[in-house]
């Protein structure tokens, strides 16, 4: 569900035309519904109620600082994966105590500095990384939250660049190990045993996988508990999909109904990290017509909106809804490339798609843009990255400045022997 929807014929978020935000800002630019943030968080809470549970929204799939705020304020903590994200999510008014910290290559300072904040947890992919952080506790005369992220090799039946349950893939231990990892970490002195974590993947549309992981997990906390290893956090990790074409993802509820039960009989607190289903139909990217062309063998719409702005589409071959912002009846259907101005035949934002001819000027809403869209993109061909828009209700604020040149050239300088 998303409060993006025409009236006459035009596109509105909310209560606020694009057409109107375009002509403020220029094209292109993403743009926030923070209802529909609001509702998705609150789904979430409201579908586990009945478990003592968090929701870490996962940093990664959008930073943006309004967002940020916004699901601060319902309650939400955070799943970061870099110094920089706790950076972001400090600033956003996030509680440390909600904040869980994953990624397989944690840098030393990126542990002091979550040290000392004090964050809930760091989620521990290796051995290794294990010993590292015993250590740095240690030398500052702290203690580690911990859990370790377990593999538990389950398909989620996803793309495999977003698969990160399986046993090929970099992320976790593998379960038949964690056993011996968690009585190393018992035996360490700045380190505490606190939860477990799993994540298996992205842009799943089934509960199945996720029961068959937890279900493993739950098995595997039990034989902790008798190795004398407790366990306070069970961390499912994100992944619920979103509807991009016409895929039917479970809701959240649906989700809570199949695992609950497990989870009651563990007695442990859930720690959830969605990204995605918070923000993925919550956001737009915007993007203007710019010019037609005809190879003989394809028809390209040419927009104003790249690979840069929006890479989901040339990284994992995905699916993006694209949309007239104003819907023209009587304009003929044609079948489109729709490529952005990079120098990469990789650049495109749909192929092959049947859809209303824009005339040159045209808006274009890319549609589920608000994961992975503006967090991943960059300044490639030296394009300033777009500018950020929330709307609510009727109103709309600029909530990141759209870049400049001089923001491309920030921190370069010239040595002194080409001055
Ligand atoms: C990417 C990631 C998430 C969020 O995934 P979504 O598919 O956006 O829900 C959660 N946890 C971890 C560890 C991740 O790497």
């Amino acid at each position: 569900m998303h409060d993006f929807h025409y009236k006459n014929g035009e596109l509105y978020c909310e209560g606020v035309p694009v057409r109107s935000v375009a002509q403020r800002v220029g094209t292109p630019f993403y743009l926030y519904s923070s209802t529909t943030l609001t509702n998705h968080v609150r789904s979430f809470a409201g579908a586990f109620q009945e478990v003592p549970h968090l929701i870490c929204f996962a940093l990664k799939s959008n930073s943006n600082g309004a967002v940020l705020r916004l699901l601060s304020r319902e309650g939400a903590g955070a799943d970061i994966v870099s110094g920089g994200e706790l950076f972001r999510a400090l600033r956003a008014g996030i509680d440390p105590r909600k904040i869980v910290y994953a990624g397989v290559g944690k840098r030393r300072d990126e542990i002091e500095y979550a040290l000392k904040v004090g964050i809930l947890m760091f989620n521990v992919e290796s051995t290794e990384e294990l010993l590292a952080l015993d250590r740095a506790a240690k030398e500052m005369h702290a203690v580690a939250r911990i859990a370790l992220r377990v593999n538990p090799n389950i398909d989620p039946k996803t793309h495999a660049y977003i698969s990160t349950g399986l046993k090929e893939n970099k992320f976790g231990i593998p379960i038949e190990h964690a056993l011996e990892c968690y009585q190393t970490a018992k035996s360490l002195t700045h380190v505490e045993v606190t939860g477990i974590h799993q994540h298996i993947g992205s842009q799943i549309t089934e509960v199945q996988p996720f029961v068959d992981a937890l279900e493993k997990l739950v098995g595997f906390v039990q034989e902790l508990k008798a190795a004398g290893v407790g366990i306070k956090y069970i961390n499912i990790g994100g992944g619920l999909g979103i509807t991009y074409k016409d895929e039917t993802p479970p809701h959240p509820r649906d989700l809570a109904k199949a695992i609950q039960p497990m989870l009651k009989s563990a007695g442990c607190t859930l720690v959830l990290e969605p990204g995605r289903a918070i923000v993925g139909n919550a956001g737009i990217l915007v993007t203007n017509a710019l010019y037609h062309k005809d190879s003989g063998e394809k028809k390209f719409l040419i927009v104003d909106a790249g690979m840069n702005d929006l890479i989901r589409p040339s990284l994992y071959e995905a699916y993006h809804d694209i949309r007239p912002v104003l819907e023209d009846p009587s304009a003929e259907k044609m079948v489109f490339d729709v490529v952005g101005p990079i120098c990469e035949s990789g650049d495109f934002l749909a192929k092959d798609r049947e859809m209303q001819d824009v005339k040159q000027g045209g808006l274009i809403a890319v549609m589920g843009a608000g994961a992975y869209g503006f967090s991943m993109s960059s300044n490639y061909n030296s394009r300033p990255r777009v500018a950020e828009v929330m709307a609510r209700g009727n109103e709309y604020f600029i909530v990141r400045e759209r870049e400049t040149y001089n923001d491309l050239i920030k921190g370069e300088k010239i040595p002194r022997w080409l001055e």
